[in-house]
Order: C-alpha cells, then sequence, then structure tokens
C-alpha cells in the first residue's frame, strides 16, 4: 500500500483516512497523541445543526456508492421525534473489486469511530450500528479492541468527554450476503430478519431500523468527518475534485504492478492513478479496459481514458460511475467475455429472490453469457442478452438489479465485437476483426 498526503502540512496525520506509516495509529493513545477526538470535543462545543452545516458545506459526498451529499443526507433526520434514532454505518464491502474499508478497519479503526460519535451528536442519535462483513474476522477483531479501549476511556458510553452527549456503539456482523450491504436489507439483517430490502418509500429517515429514524453512511465516509470538524469546511473542500472533494481510497486490482489501496485527493486521473501508483501494467502491455468503481460500474474502454478522473462527474460522464473507486485494470490479453460471464454468476448467485426481473433476469444473463464462454451463443443471443439488462434496469425493488444489468449492458454496447467474434453463427471475418 502506498499513500500520499492530501497537502503538504506538517500534522499530515490529519489529513489523511489510513495512516500505516505511523507506527501503531490504530492504538488510543497513538491516536490521542496525533490529536484524536479533538475533533469530537470541538463539535461538543458547537450546536448539532452546526455540525452539519459544516458536513454539508463541505460538499462531502459518500464512498459507498451513490455519492450522495453526506450533510444534505443528515438534515433529513427530524430534530424532534418520539422514536429513538439510529445510525447504522455499512461497512459490508462485498462487492468484486472493493476492499477499501477494511484498511480503515485495520489502520485507523479510532477516525472512524470519533467520525461515528460526531455524526451521531450532529443527528441526535444515541445508539450507531457498525455492519461488517461477516468474513472480514481479522477486521472485526481489531475493531472490537477499538472499541473496547474508546469505551474504557469515556469516548463511548454516557457522558462522553465529561458532557452530557452519550451514545452506544455496536458492531453487528453480516453472514456472507452481498445483499445486506443495500441500506434496507442491512437494517432487516441487524433486526434479526431475512436480509430482504425494503420498498421505497418510506425511506430510512423516516421509517428505519426498528421503524425508526435512521441515516445509513458508508465507513470511508464517516471517517472523513473528523477531518472537516476539525480543519474545516473551506481547507476540506479545496481537496480534490470541487464537487466532490477530500480524501478518497482507491482499490487498485487486475492487471498492475503494483495492486492495492491507496490514498489520494478526489479527481486523480485514472492513468496515472494506473501508471504512477499501481505501477503500470505488467509488460507495458495496452489497456484494453477497465472497470473504475467495483464490479457493479459500467466498463470503459482503454483509449478512452485520456483525462477520465477518479470522481463522481467526471465517471459520469465518461459513462460509468465512481462506486467505490475499485478500479479493475484489464489489459489487451484479457477474455472479457469470460470477465463478463463471472460478473454475472456473481450477481445471479447474490440475487435476494424478491422480485422477478432481478431473480430471473440474472439466471438468464448467466447462462447465455456461459454459452458464449463455450463458444455456443449466437448473434441473435447478444440482443436478447441486451434486451433481458434492459429489463431488469429500472425494474427491481433495490439497485442490486441494475447493478447487475449494468456491467452486460455496457460490456455489449463498448465491446459487442467480443460477443460477435464468439457467436457460432458469427459473419465470416468478424472474430479476425475482434482479434
Ligand atoms: Fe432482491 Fe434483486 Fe429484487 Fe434487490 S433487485 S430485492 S436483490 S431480487
Amino acid at each position: 500500500m502506498i499513500l500520499r498526503p492530501v497537502d503538504s502540512e506538517k500534522n499530515s496525520a490529519w489529513t489523511r483516512l489510513i495512516v500505516p506509516d505511523t507506527p501503531d495509529f490504530h492504538r488510543l493513545e497513538v491516536y490521542r497523541a496525533h490529536g484524536g477526538y479533538e475533533a469530537l470535543r470541538k463539535a461538543l462545543g458547537m450546536k448539532p445543526e452546526e455540525v452539519t452545516d459544516e458536513v454539508k458545506k463541505s460538499n462531502l459526498r459518500g464512498r459507498g456508492g451513490a455519492a450522495f451529499p453526506t450533510g444534505l443526507k443528515w438534515s433529513f433526520m427530524p430534530k424532534q421525534s418520539a422514536k429513538p434514532k439510529y445510525l447504522c454505518v455499512n461497512g459490508d464491502e462485498s462487492e468484486p473489486g472493493t476492499f477499501k474499508d477494511r484498511q480503515i478497519f485495520e489502520f485507523n479503526p479510532h477516525q472512524l469511530l470519533e467520525g461515528i460519535l460526531i455524526g451521531c451528536y450532529a443527528m441526535g442519535i444515541t445508539t450507531a450500528y457498525i455492519y461488517v462483513r461477516g468474513e472480514y474476522g481479522k477486521w472485526i477483531t481489531m475493531l472490537e479492541r477499538a472499541l473496547a479501549d474508546a469505551s474504557a476511556n469515556g469516548l463511548v458510553g454516557k457522558g462522553i468527554l465529561g458532557t452530557e452527549f452519550s451514545t452506544d456503539i455496536v458492531i453487528h456482523k453480516g453472514a456472507g450476503a452481498y445483499i445486506c450491504g443495500e441500506e434496507s436489507a442491512l437494517m432487516n439483517s441487524i433486526e434479526g430478519q431475512r436480509g430482504y430490502p425494503r420498498v421505497k418509500p418510506p425511506f430510512p429517515a423516516q421509517n428505519g431500523l426498528w421503524g425508526c429514524p435512521t441515516t445509513i453512511n458508508n465507513v470511508e465516509t464517516m471517517t472523513n468527518v473528523p477531518l472537516i470538524i476539525q480543519r474545516g469546511w473551506e481547507w476540506y473542500s479545496r481537496i480534490g475534485a470541487p464537487k466532490q472533494p477530500g480524501p478518497i481510497l482507491v482499490g487498485v486490482s487486475g492487471h498492475v504492478n503494483n495492486p492495492g489501496v491507496f490514498e489520494m485527493p478526489t479527481g486523480e486521473s485514472l492513468l496515472e492513478i494506473i501508471h504512477k501508483w499501481a505501477g503500470g501494467v505488467p509488460g507495458n502491455k495496452r489497456i484494453k479496459a477497465v472497470i473504475p468503481g467495483g464490479s457493479s460500474t459500467m466498463i470503459v474502454r482503454g483509449e478512452n481514458l485520456e483525462g477520465v478522473r477518479m470522481d463522481a462527474d467526471s465517471l459520469k460522464a465518461a459513462g460509468s460511475s465512481v462506486g467505490t473507486a475499485g478500479l479493475i485494470v484489464m489489459d489487451e490479453d484479457t477474455d472479457l467475455i469470460r470477465v463478463i460471464t463471472r460478473i454475472a454468476k456473481f450477481y445471479y448467485h447474490e440475487s435476494c429472490g424478491q422480485c422477478t426481473p432481478c431473480r430471473e433476469g440474472t439466471g438468464w444473463m448467466w447462462k447465455i453469457l456461459t454459452r458464449f464462454e463455450k463458444g455456443e451463443g449466437t448473434m441473435k443471443d447478444i440482443d436478447i442478452l441486451l434486451d433481458v439488462a434492459n429489463n431488469i434496469e429500472g425494474n427491481t425493488v433495490c439497485a442490486l438489479g441494475d447493478a447487475a444489468a449494468w456491467p452486460v449492458q455496457s460490456m455489449i454496447r463498448r465491446f459487442r465485437e467480443e460477443f460477435e467474434a464468439r457467436a457460432v453463427d458469427r459473419p465470416s471475418g468478424s472474430r479476425e476483426a475482434a482479434a
């Protein structure tokens, strides 16, 4: 892993999300020696609405996939509520290509806890849940240790930092279902129910966990919050891309010499991330394609990467999305039919089966793609495949349907020649044209 501070100021610990080059930064005493929990102290001296306003003005956008403005989401929570209010922090990262939140659990868990406490104070919440992917045994243990230390030192629980503010934090382990990373399935899972996504509206801010007002934020999003409070929204909003500022964790995998998680300002060039940060493509091979933000985001052709940057607006203009900034790089020798078949199998396996287009469509897509992988697909199958994907998109209870459809749609629209070259009834010469 390589990290770069997002500015040149001396106290760079406060400019980062993960700090593995500072020994033992995950330990409470080291974190506090570097100014840890002072942002919480500062927030507790402000009015809750001032804290939300600070986050709103910073332009922090969620790092879990949708890039929704965090401060705006917080402002949806009712100020007065006869019911308890909850915060759910989503650490269920399970999407192929996405492996960033576990770096926070390992290297900087207290900054996450501090961000959660600040969020709870701003929204008047007294219980927060951190929902962690069940396979993350090592990282769950590390997070539990950090939480126990924070609780033993009066930073979590009753009368935090000697004030009247009290909040409990509960770590909840998932059980290996990708769908539980969907916010309403996540809440059902915490409630002990089957991980089925809920129909919206009502939205969680009105009717969330146990029918109470609830906000759901991603782990990396909450880890940004202490930076904003400590250094101010103006400082934060100048980092990286103006419309989606701040530090971001980019996970790079696939055909690169140095895969890993890199911390950088938003808005870095994708080509620079691949060549300078991730050490380039082995053998200096040509980049055939990238998936920029985890397997659900639309594929981009290698020759179209010039000028594309790791931020929501730039990737939207490139016909994809920033997602979770899990960049998958594929070189010129990659069999893209094999790639998309594997991705389709993942979504077929992870569909909860609640709604018909997703339950049936993901299976149909995988079966058609398997035919292509075996060299048994036909030219007509290409259009049937696209039709199935189009009929899933926008017609399902939750976004998993879209997440399954987008990679298939984009693969056909941007690499149709790969399908035609594999079709048994391809026009003569099309295999050579695609080679
Ligand atoms: Fe379940 Fe898929 Fe429907 Fe989501 S879109 S509710 S995962 S069947």
